[in-house]
């Protein structure tokens, strides 16, 4: 009989948070790793704007989540799990959760709202749940073999646990949730194959546009842009597609929302992305805006920052210029390449 790991590896099974780790080969990590206790985190923190597949998880398939969670906790002989739930979700399904877990080796941990989006980073999560301060931690060691209180810790998103549900009962059928926003008639979460395209998607939910558009993928602010010739790909990482209308977009609008909000949820660990946040928001606050002063700010970023926040802030700047901005004759003199490979994981 298959082990649940080999079911997994064999189901092809990635992370479903957005950075698309191989599920089994985590699995197998924490497993292979020395340690008196092991432990579990579901990260249900889901802090990217633009995403709510998890919240419709802890709303629709609550019991499926708990069920990976004790598939988990047994292969993993842990001793324990928590659910990382963010303040909004707490309030929302935290009661209906706790009843459902009953006496089972499963805690509801509140992230705090001051913990933002970077309280979903992996290793700022363990460090909350430790009641340390909320940031980053420095990798190696991995939380695979040092994560929660020193000890292996396996981190999978709520998604993955539901998955790991399906396989374990011989009914996982290679779909995923995928979250559409923004100028669309039938906005929502919709679980469909992982292999489709962004235009496949789009078209089954009769959300495909008429009218002239772009979509940002993967959250709607590290995410990547698109534009409508480019819609023969996945929409990969956390699964959502945002669309906007070309005309009713405001450029600029666009830019300071990206600024503001990675602004707002840096952590101010490290110097270039809290003095460089800093700048790029003043910079974008001018009437006369120094894109030359901007990208430069945003290459630094990309190439100092100490965690996945800051490296990412350059995405939706570099890939909206170079698939929207440049082929629709928009003169914004941004100067930014696009190093990232757009089917990468974001
Ligand atoms: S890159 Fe930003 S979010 Fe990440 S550690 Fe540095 S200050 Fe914090």
């Amino acid at each position: 009989m298959q082990s649940i790991v080999q079911k997994i590896k064999k189901a092809g099974l990635t992370g479903r948070g957005g950075a698309c780790f191989p599920t089994a080969d985590k699995w197998l990590m924490v497993k292979k790793a020395r340690g008196e206790k092991k432990y579990i985190v579901c990260n249900a923190s889901e802090g990217e704007p633009g995403i709510k597949k998890d919240k419709y998880l802890l709303e629709k398939k609550i019991d499926h989540v708990i069920d990976g969670i004790l598939i988990a906790i047994d292969y993993l002989e842990a001793e324990k799990a928590y659910i990382y739930l963010n303040p909004a979700y707490y309030e929302k399904f935290g009661k209906n959760l706790e009843k459902t877990i009953g006496t089972l080796p499963i805690e509801v941990f509140k992230k705090q709202h001051k913990a933002g989006y970077i309280g979903g980073e992996e290793s700022s999560a363990l460090n909350h749940i430790e009641g340390k301060r909320i940031e980053p931690r420095l990798r190696p060691p991995f939380p695979t073999t040092s994560g929660l209180l020193g000890f292996p810790t396996l981190i999978n998103n709520v998604e993955t646990f539901y998955d790991v549900s399906l396989i374990a009962a011989n009914e996982y059928q290679g779909k995923r949730f995928y979250t559409i926003n923004g100028d669309c008639l039938y906005g929502g979460v919709y679980e469909l194959p992982e292999s489709w395209t962004i235009a496949e998607v789009l078209k089954k939910t009769d959300n495909y546009p008429d009218f002239d558009f772009f979509v940002q993928v993967g959250g709607d602010a590290s995410g990547v842009v698109l534009n409508a010739r480019q819609m023969n790909q996945p929409a990969g990482g956390g699964g959502s597609i945002t669309i906007h209308s070309c005309l009713k977009h405001n450029p600029v609008g666009l830019m300071r929302y990206w600024t503001n909000f990675f602004y707002n949820e840096s952590c101010g660990q490290c110097t270039p992305c809290r003095e460089g946040l800093h700048r790029i928001k003043e910079e974008m606050e001018k009437k006369e805006l120094n894109w030359q002063m901007i990208a430069r700010l945003l290459d630094n970023l990309e190439d100092t920052s100490f965690c996945g926040l800051g490296c990412s802030v350059k995405t939706p700047f570099s890939s909206y210029v170079n698939n929207v901005l440049k082929k629709s004759g928009i003169k914004i003199n941004l100067p930014l390449d696009q190093k990232k490979c757009l089917c990468e994981c974001f």
